[in-house]
């Protein structure tokens, strides 16, 4: 989409010369500026009031050296990132990712995703995001914990329940929420819901697990109800096989479909009697093992190495649950080619802009990450919640209130792009209502 507008155009030219060596986050406040256009037509107050001048820029950025000993007496460095985006409509929040490939820009990505996410929930979160280089892969147990409790030592120091609160992400499951939740405990003295994603013996959420995976699956049902369409009965192939592409399985599966296909970062399995789910936990849950294993045990089902063949296999819906950029043009055009008709993202901005103007030319429904996954993060807001009153809900409870959300968020995007004249646009309906509480929560405030 080509701007018109000369103050959006000056201001993406700042973010890029400002920003440089960081593509993850250019792209991502690019889809945004672009498609905040028509607003920004509408409101020459918000513009008056530098709201998106500084919404662009984290409020707050924190890099630190993250020295930890390996089982082999061998002091190892890392870094350490911690982003705070955005507080103007509550505390930041957002979720910790430890992968190799972690650098600043992609934690800015994340966290000024975040900021939109976190207004759509409807609930008072700020945006943020935090994580490191380290890798837990292939680390002990002991290796994990000293690495956790060493991040958490600077971390500490710049969170808290009402500060800034974050979670898990890629590579940061229940395991390493629990040894970063008690080394902060223990350098503070104090029990707080300082993070989310906890253990339920001490203030976890009940379904905060499943979260993402059926919100994601809420959203979508909510946006193919939307359109005439259901999942009874259609084929989907989901990427990933972490925590989001897990619970996406189950639910799709519990909604009637057949989820045919899962992946890690090393290749494909692909089932056609349907993902045997329970054999899927037990390796990546329990075993910590790779997607491959899988076919030791299923004769119908193949493994194919590499990641992005996955695309290849005809399915009617896609749910992209592992990284950035995972479906780029080239991908998408295959999907169409083979009669794929829906995609809605679990995992953050995995479709490049080519792979977006490829679903949008194509009339594919298109579930845009910020909406589509924002179910993870409202339980996290609904555990923040939990702490707070010091109790405990029931899980059907919990549940039922991510079902509202999800429909909740599903009809906001749905309106705001009916409203500024891009009906079935939900990648312009999430950015657009996203931003508008937050811009009117930052004019409020003045200029800070
Ligand atoms: P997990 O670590 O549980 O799982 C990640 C999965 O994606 C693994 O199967 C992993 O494979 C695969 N993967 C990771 N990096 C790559 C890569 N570079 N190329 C190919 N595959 C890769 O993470 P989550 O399931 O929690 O997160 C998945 C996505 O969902 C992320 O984009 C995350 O930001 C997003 N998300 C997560 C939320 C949550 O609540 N957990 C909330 C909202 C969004 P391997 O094991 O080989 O690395």
């Amino acid at each position: 989409m080509a701007l018109k507008n000369k103050y959006l155009i000056d201001l993406l030219e700042t973010v890029k010369k400002r920003n440089q060596g960081e593509p993850e986050f250019i792209q991502a406040v690019t889809e945004v500026i672009e498609t905040l256009e028509p607003v920004i037509e509408k409101r020459p107050d918000l513009v008056e009031a530098g709201v998106l001048d500084r919404l662009v820029e984290p409020e707050r950025q924190i890099v630190f050296r993250v020295p930890w000993v390996d089982d082999n007496g061998k002091v190892q460095v890392n870094r350490g990132f911690r982003v705070q985006f955005n507080s103007a409509i509550g505390p930041y929040k957002g979720g910790i990712r430890l992968h190799p490939s972690v650098y600043i820009g992609i934690i800015k990505f994340l966290g000024f995703e975040q900021v939109f996410k976190n207004s759509l929930t409807t609930l008072p979160m700020g945006g943020g995001k935090g994580g490191s280089d380290f890798d837990p892969k292939g680390k002990s147990d002991g290796e994990v914990m000293r690495f956790c409790q060493s991040f958490m030592t600077e971390l500490c120091k710049h969170i808290g329940a009402d500060t800034d609160v974050p979670a898990g992400d890629i590579g940061t499951g229940a395991r390493e929420i629990g040894y970063m939740f008690g080394q902060y405990k223990r350098l503070r003295n104090e029990f707080t819901g300082v993070l989310t994603g906890k253990g339920l013996t001490y203030g976890g959420s009940l379904a905060r697990t499943e979260a993402t995976g059926y919100g994601l699956c809420y959203f979508t049902d909510e946006m193919l109800k939307a359109n005439g369409k259901s999942f009874e009965g259609k084929t989907v192939v989901i990427s990933g096989s972490g925590n989001v592409a897990i619970y996406a399985t189950e639910k799709a599966t519990a909604l009637g479909a057949k989820v045919v296909a899962l992946s890690d970062s090393n290749g494909y399995i692909y089932d056609p009697d349907g993902i045997d789910l329970a054999c899927v936990k037990q390796l990546k849950e329990v075993e910590r093992k790779r997607i491959k294993e899988y076919v030791a045990t299923h004769p119908n089902a193949t493994y194919t190495e590499g990641c992005k063949g996955i695309w290849t296999i005809k399915c009617d819906i896609a749910l992209p649950c592992a990284t950035q950029n995972e479906i780029d043009g080239e991908s998408a055009a295959i999907l169409v080619k083979n009669g794929c008709w829906c995609v809605s993202e679990g995992a953050n901005m995995p479709s490049t802009p080519e792979a977006i103007n490829t679903y949008l030319a194509n009339g594919i429904l298109y579930g845009p990450a910020k909406a589509a996954n924002a179910g993870g993060v409202a339980t996290s807001g609904l555990e923040m919640s939990q702490n707070s009153e010091r109790l405990s809900w029931t899980f059907e409870e919990v549940d039922a209130k991510l079902h509202g959300i999800m429909v909740s968020i599903f009809k906001a995007c749905e309106s705001a792009a009916k409203e500024y004249g891009m009906e079935g646009n939900y990648m312009a309906g999430a950015n657009i209502a996203g931003f508008l509480k937050v811009a009117e929560a930052m004019k409020a405030q003045g200029c800070v």
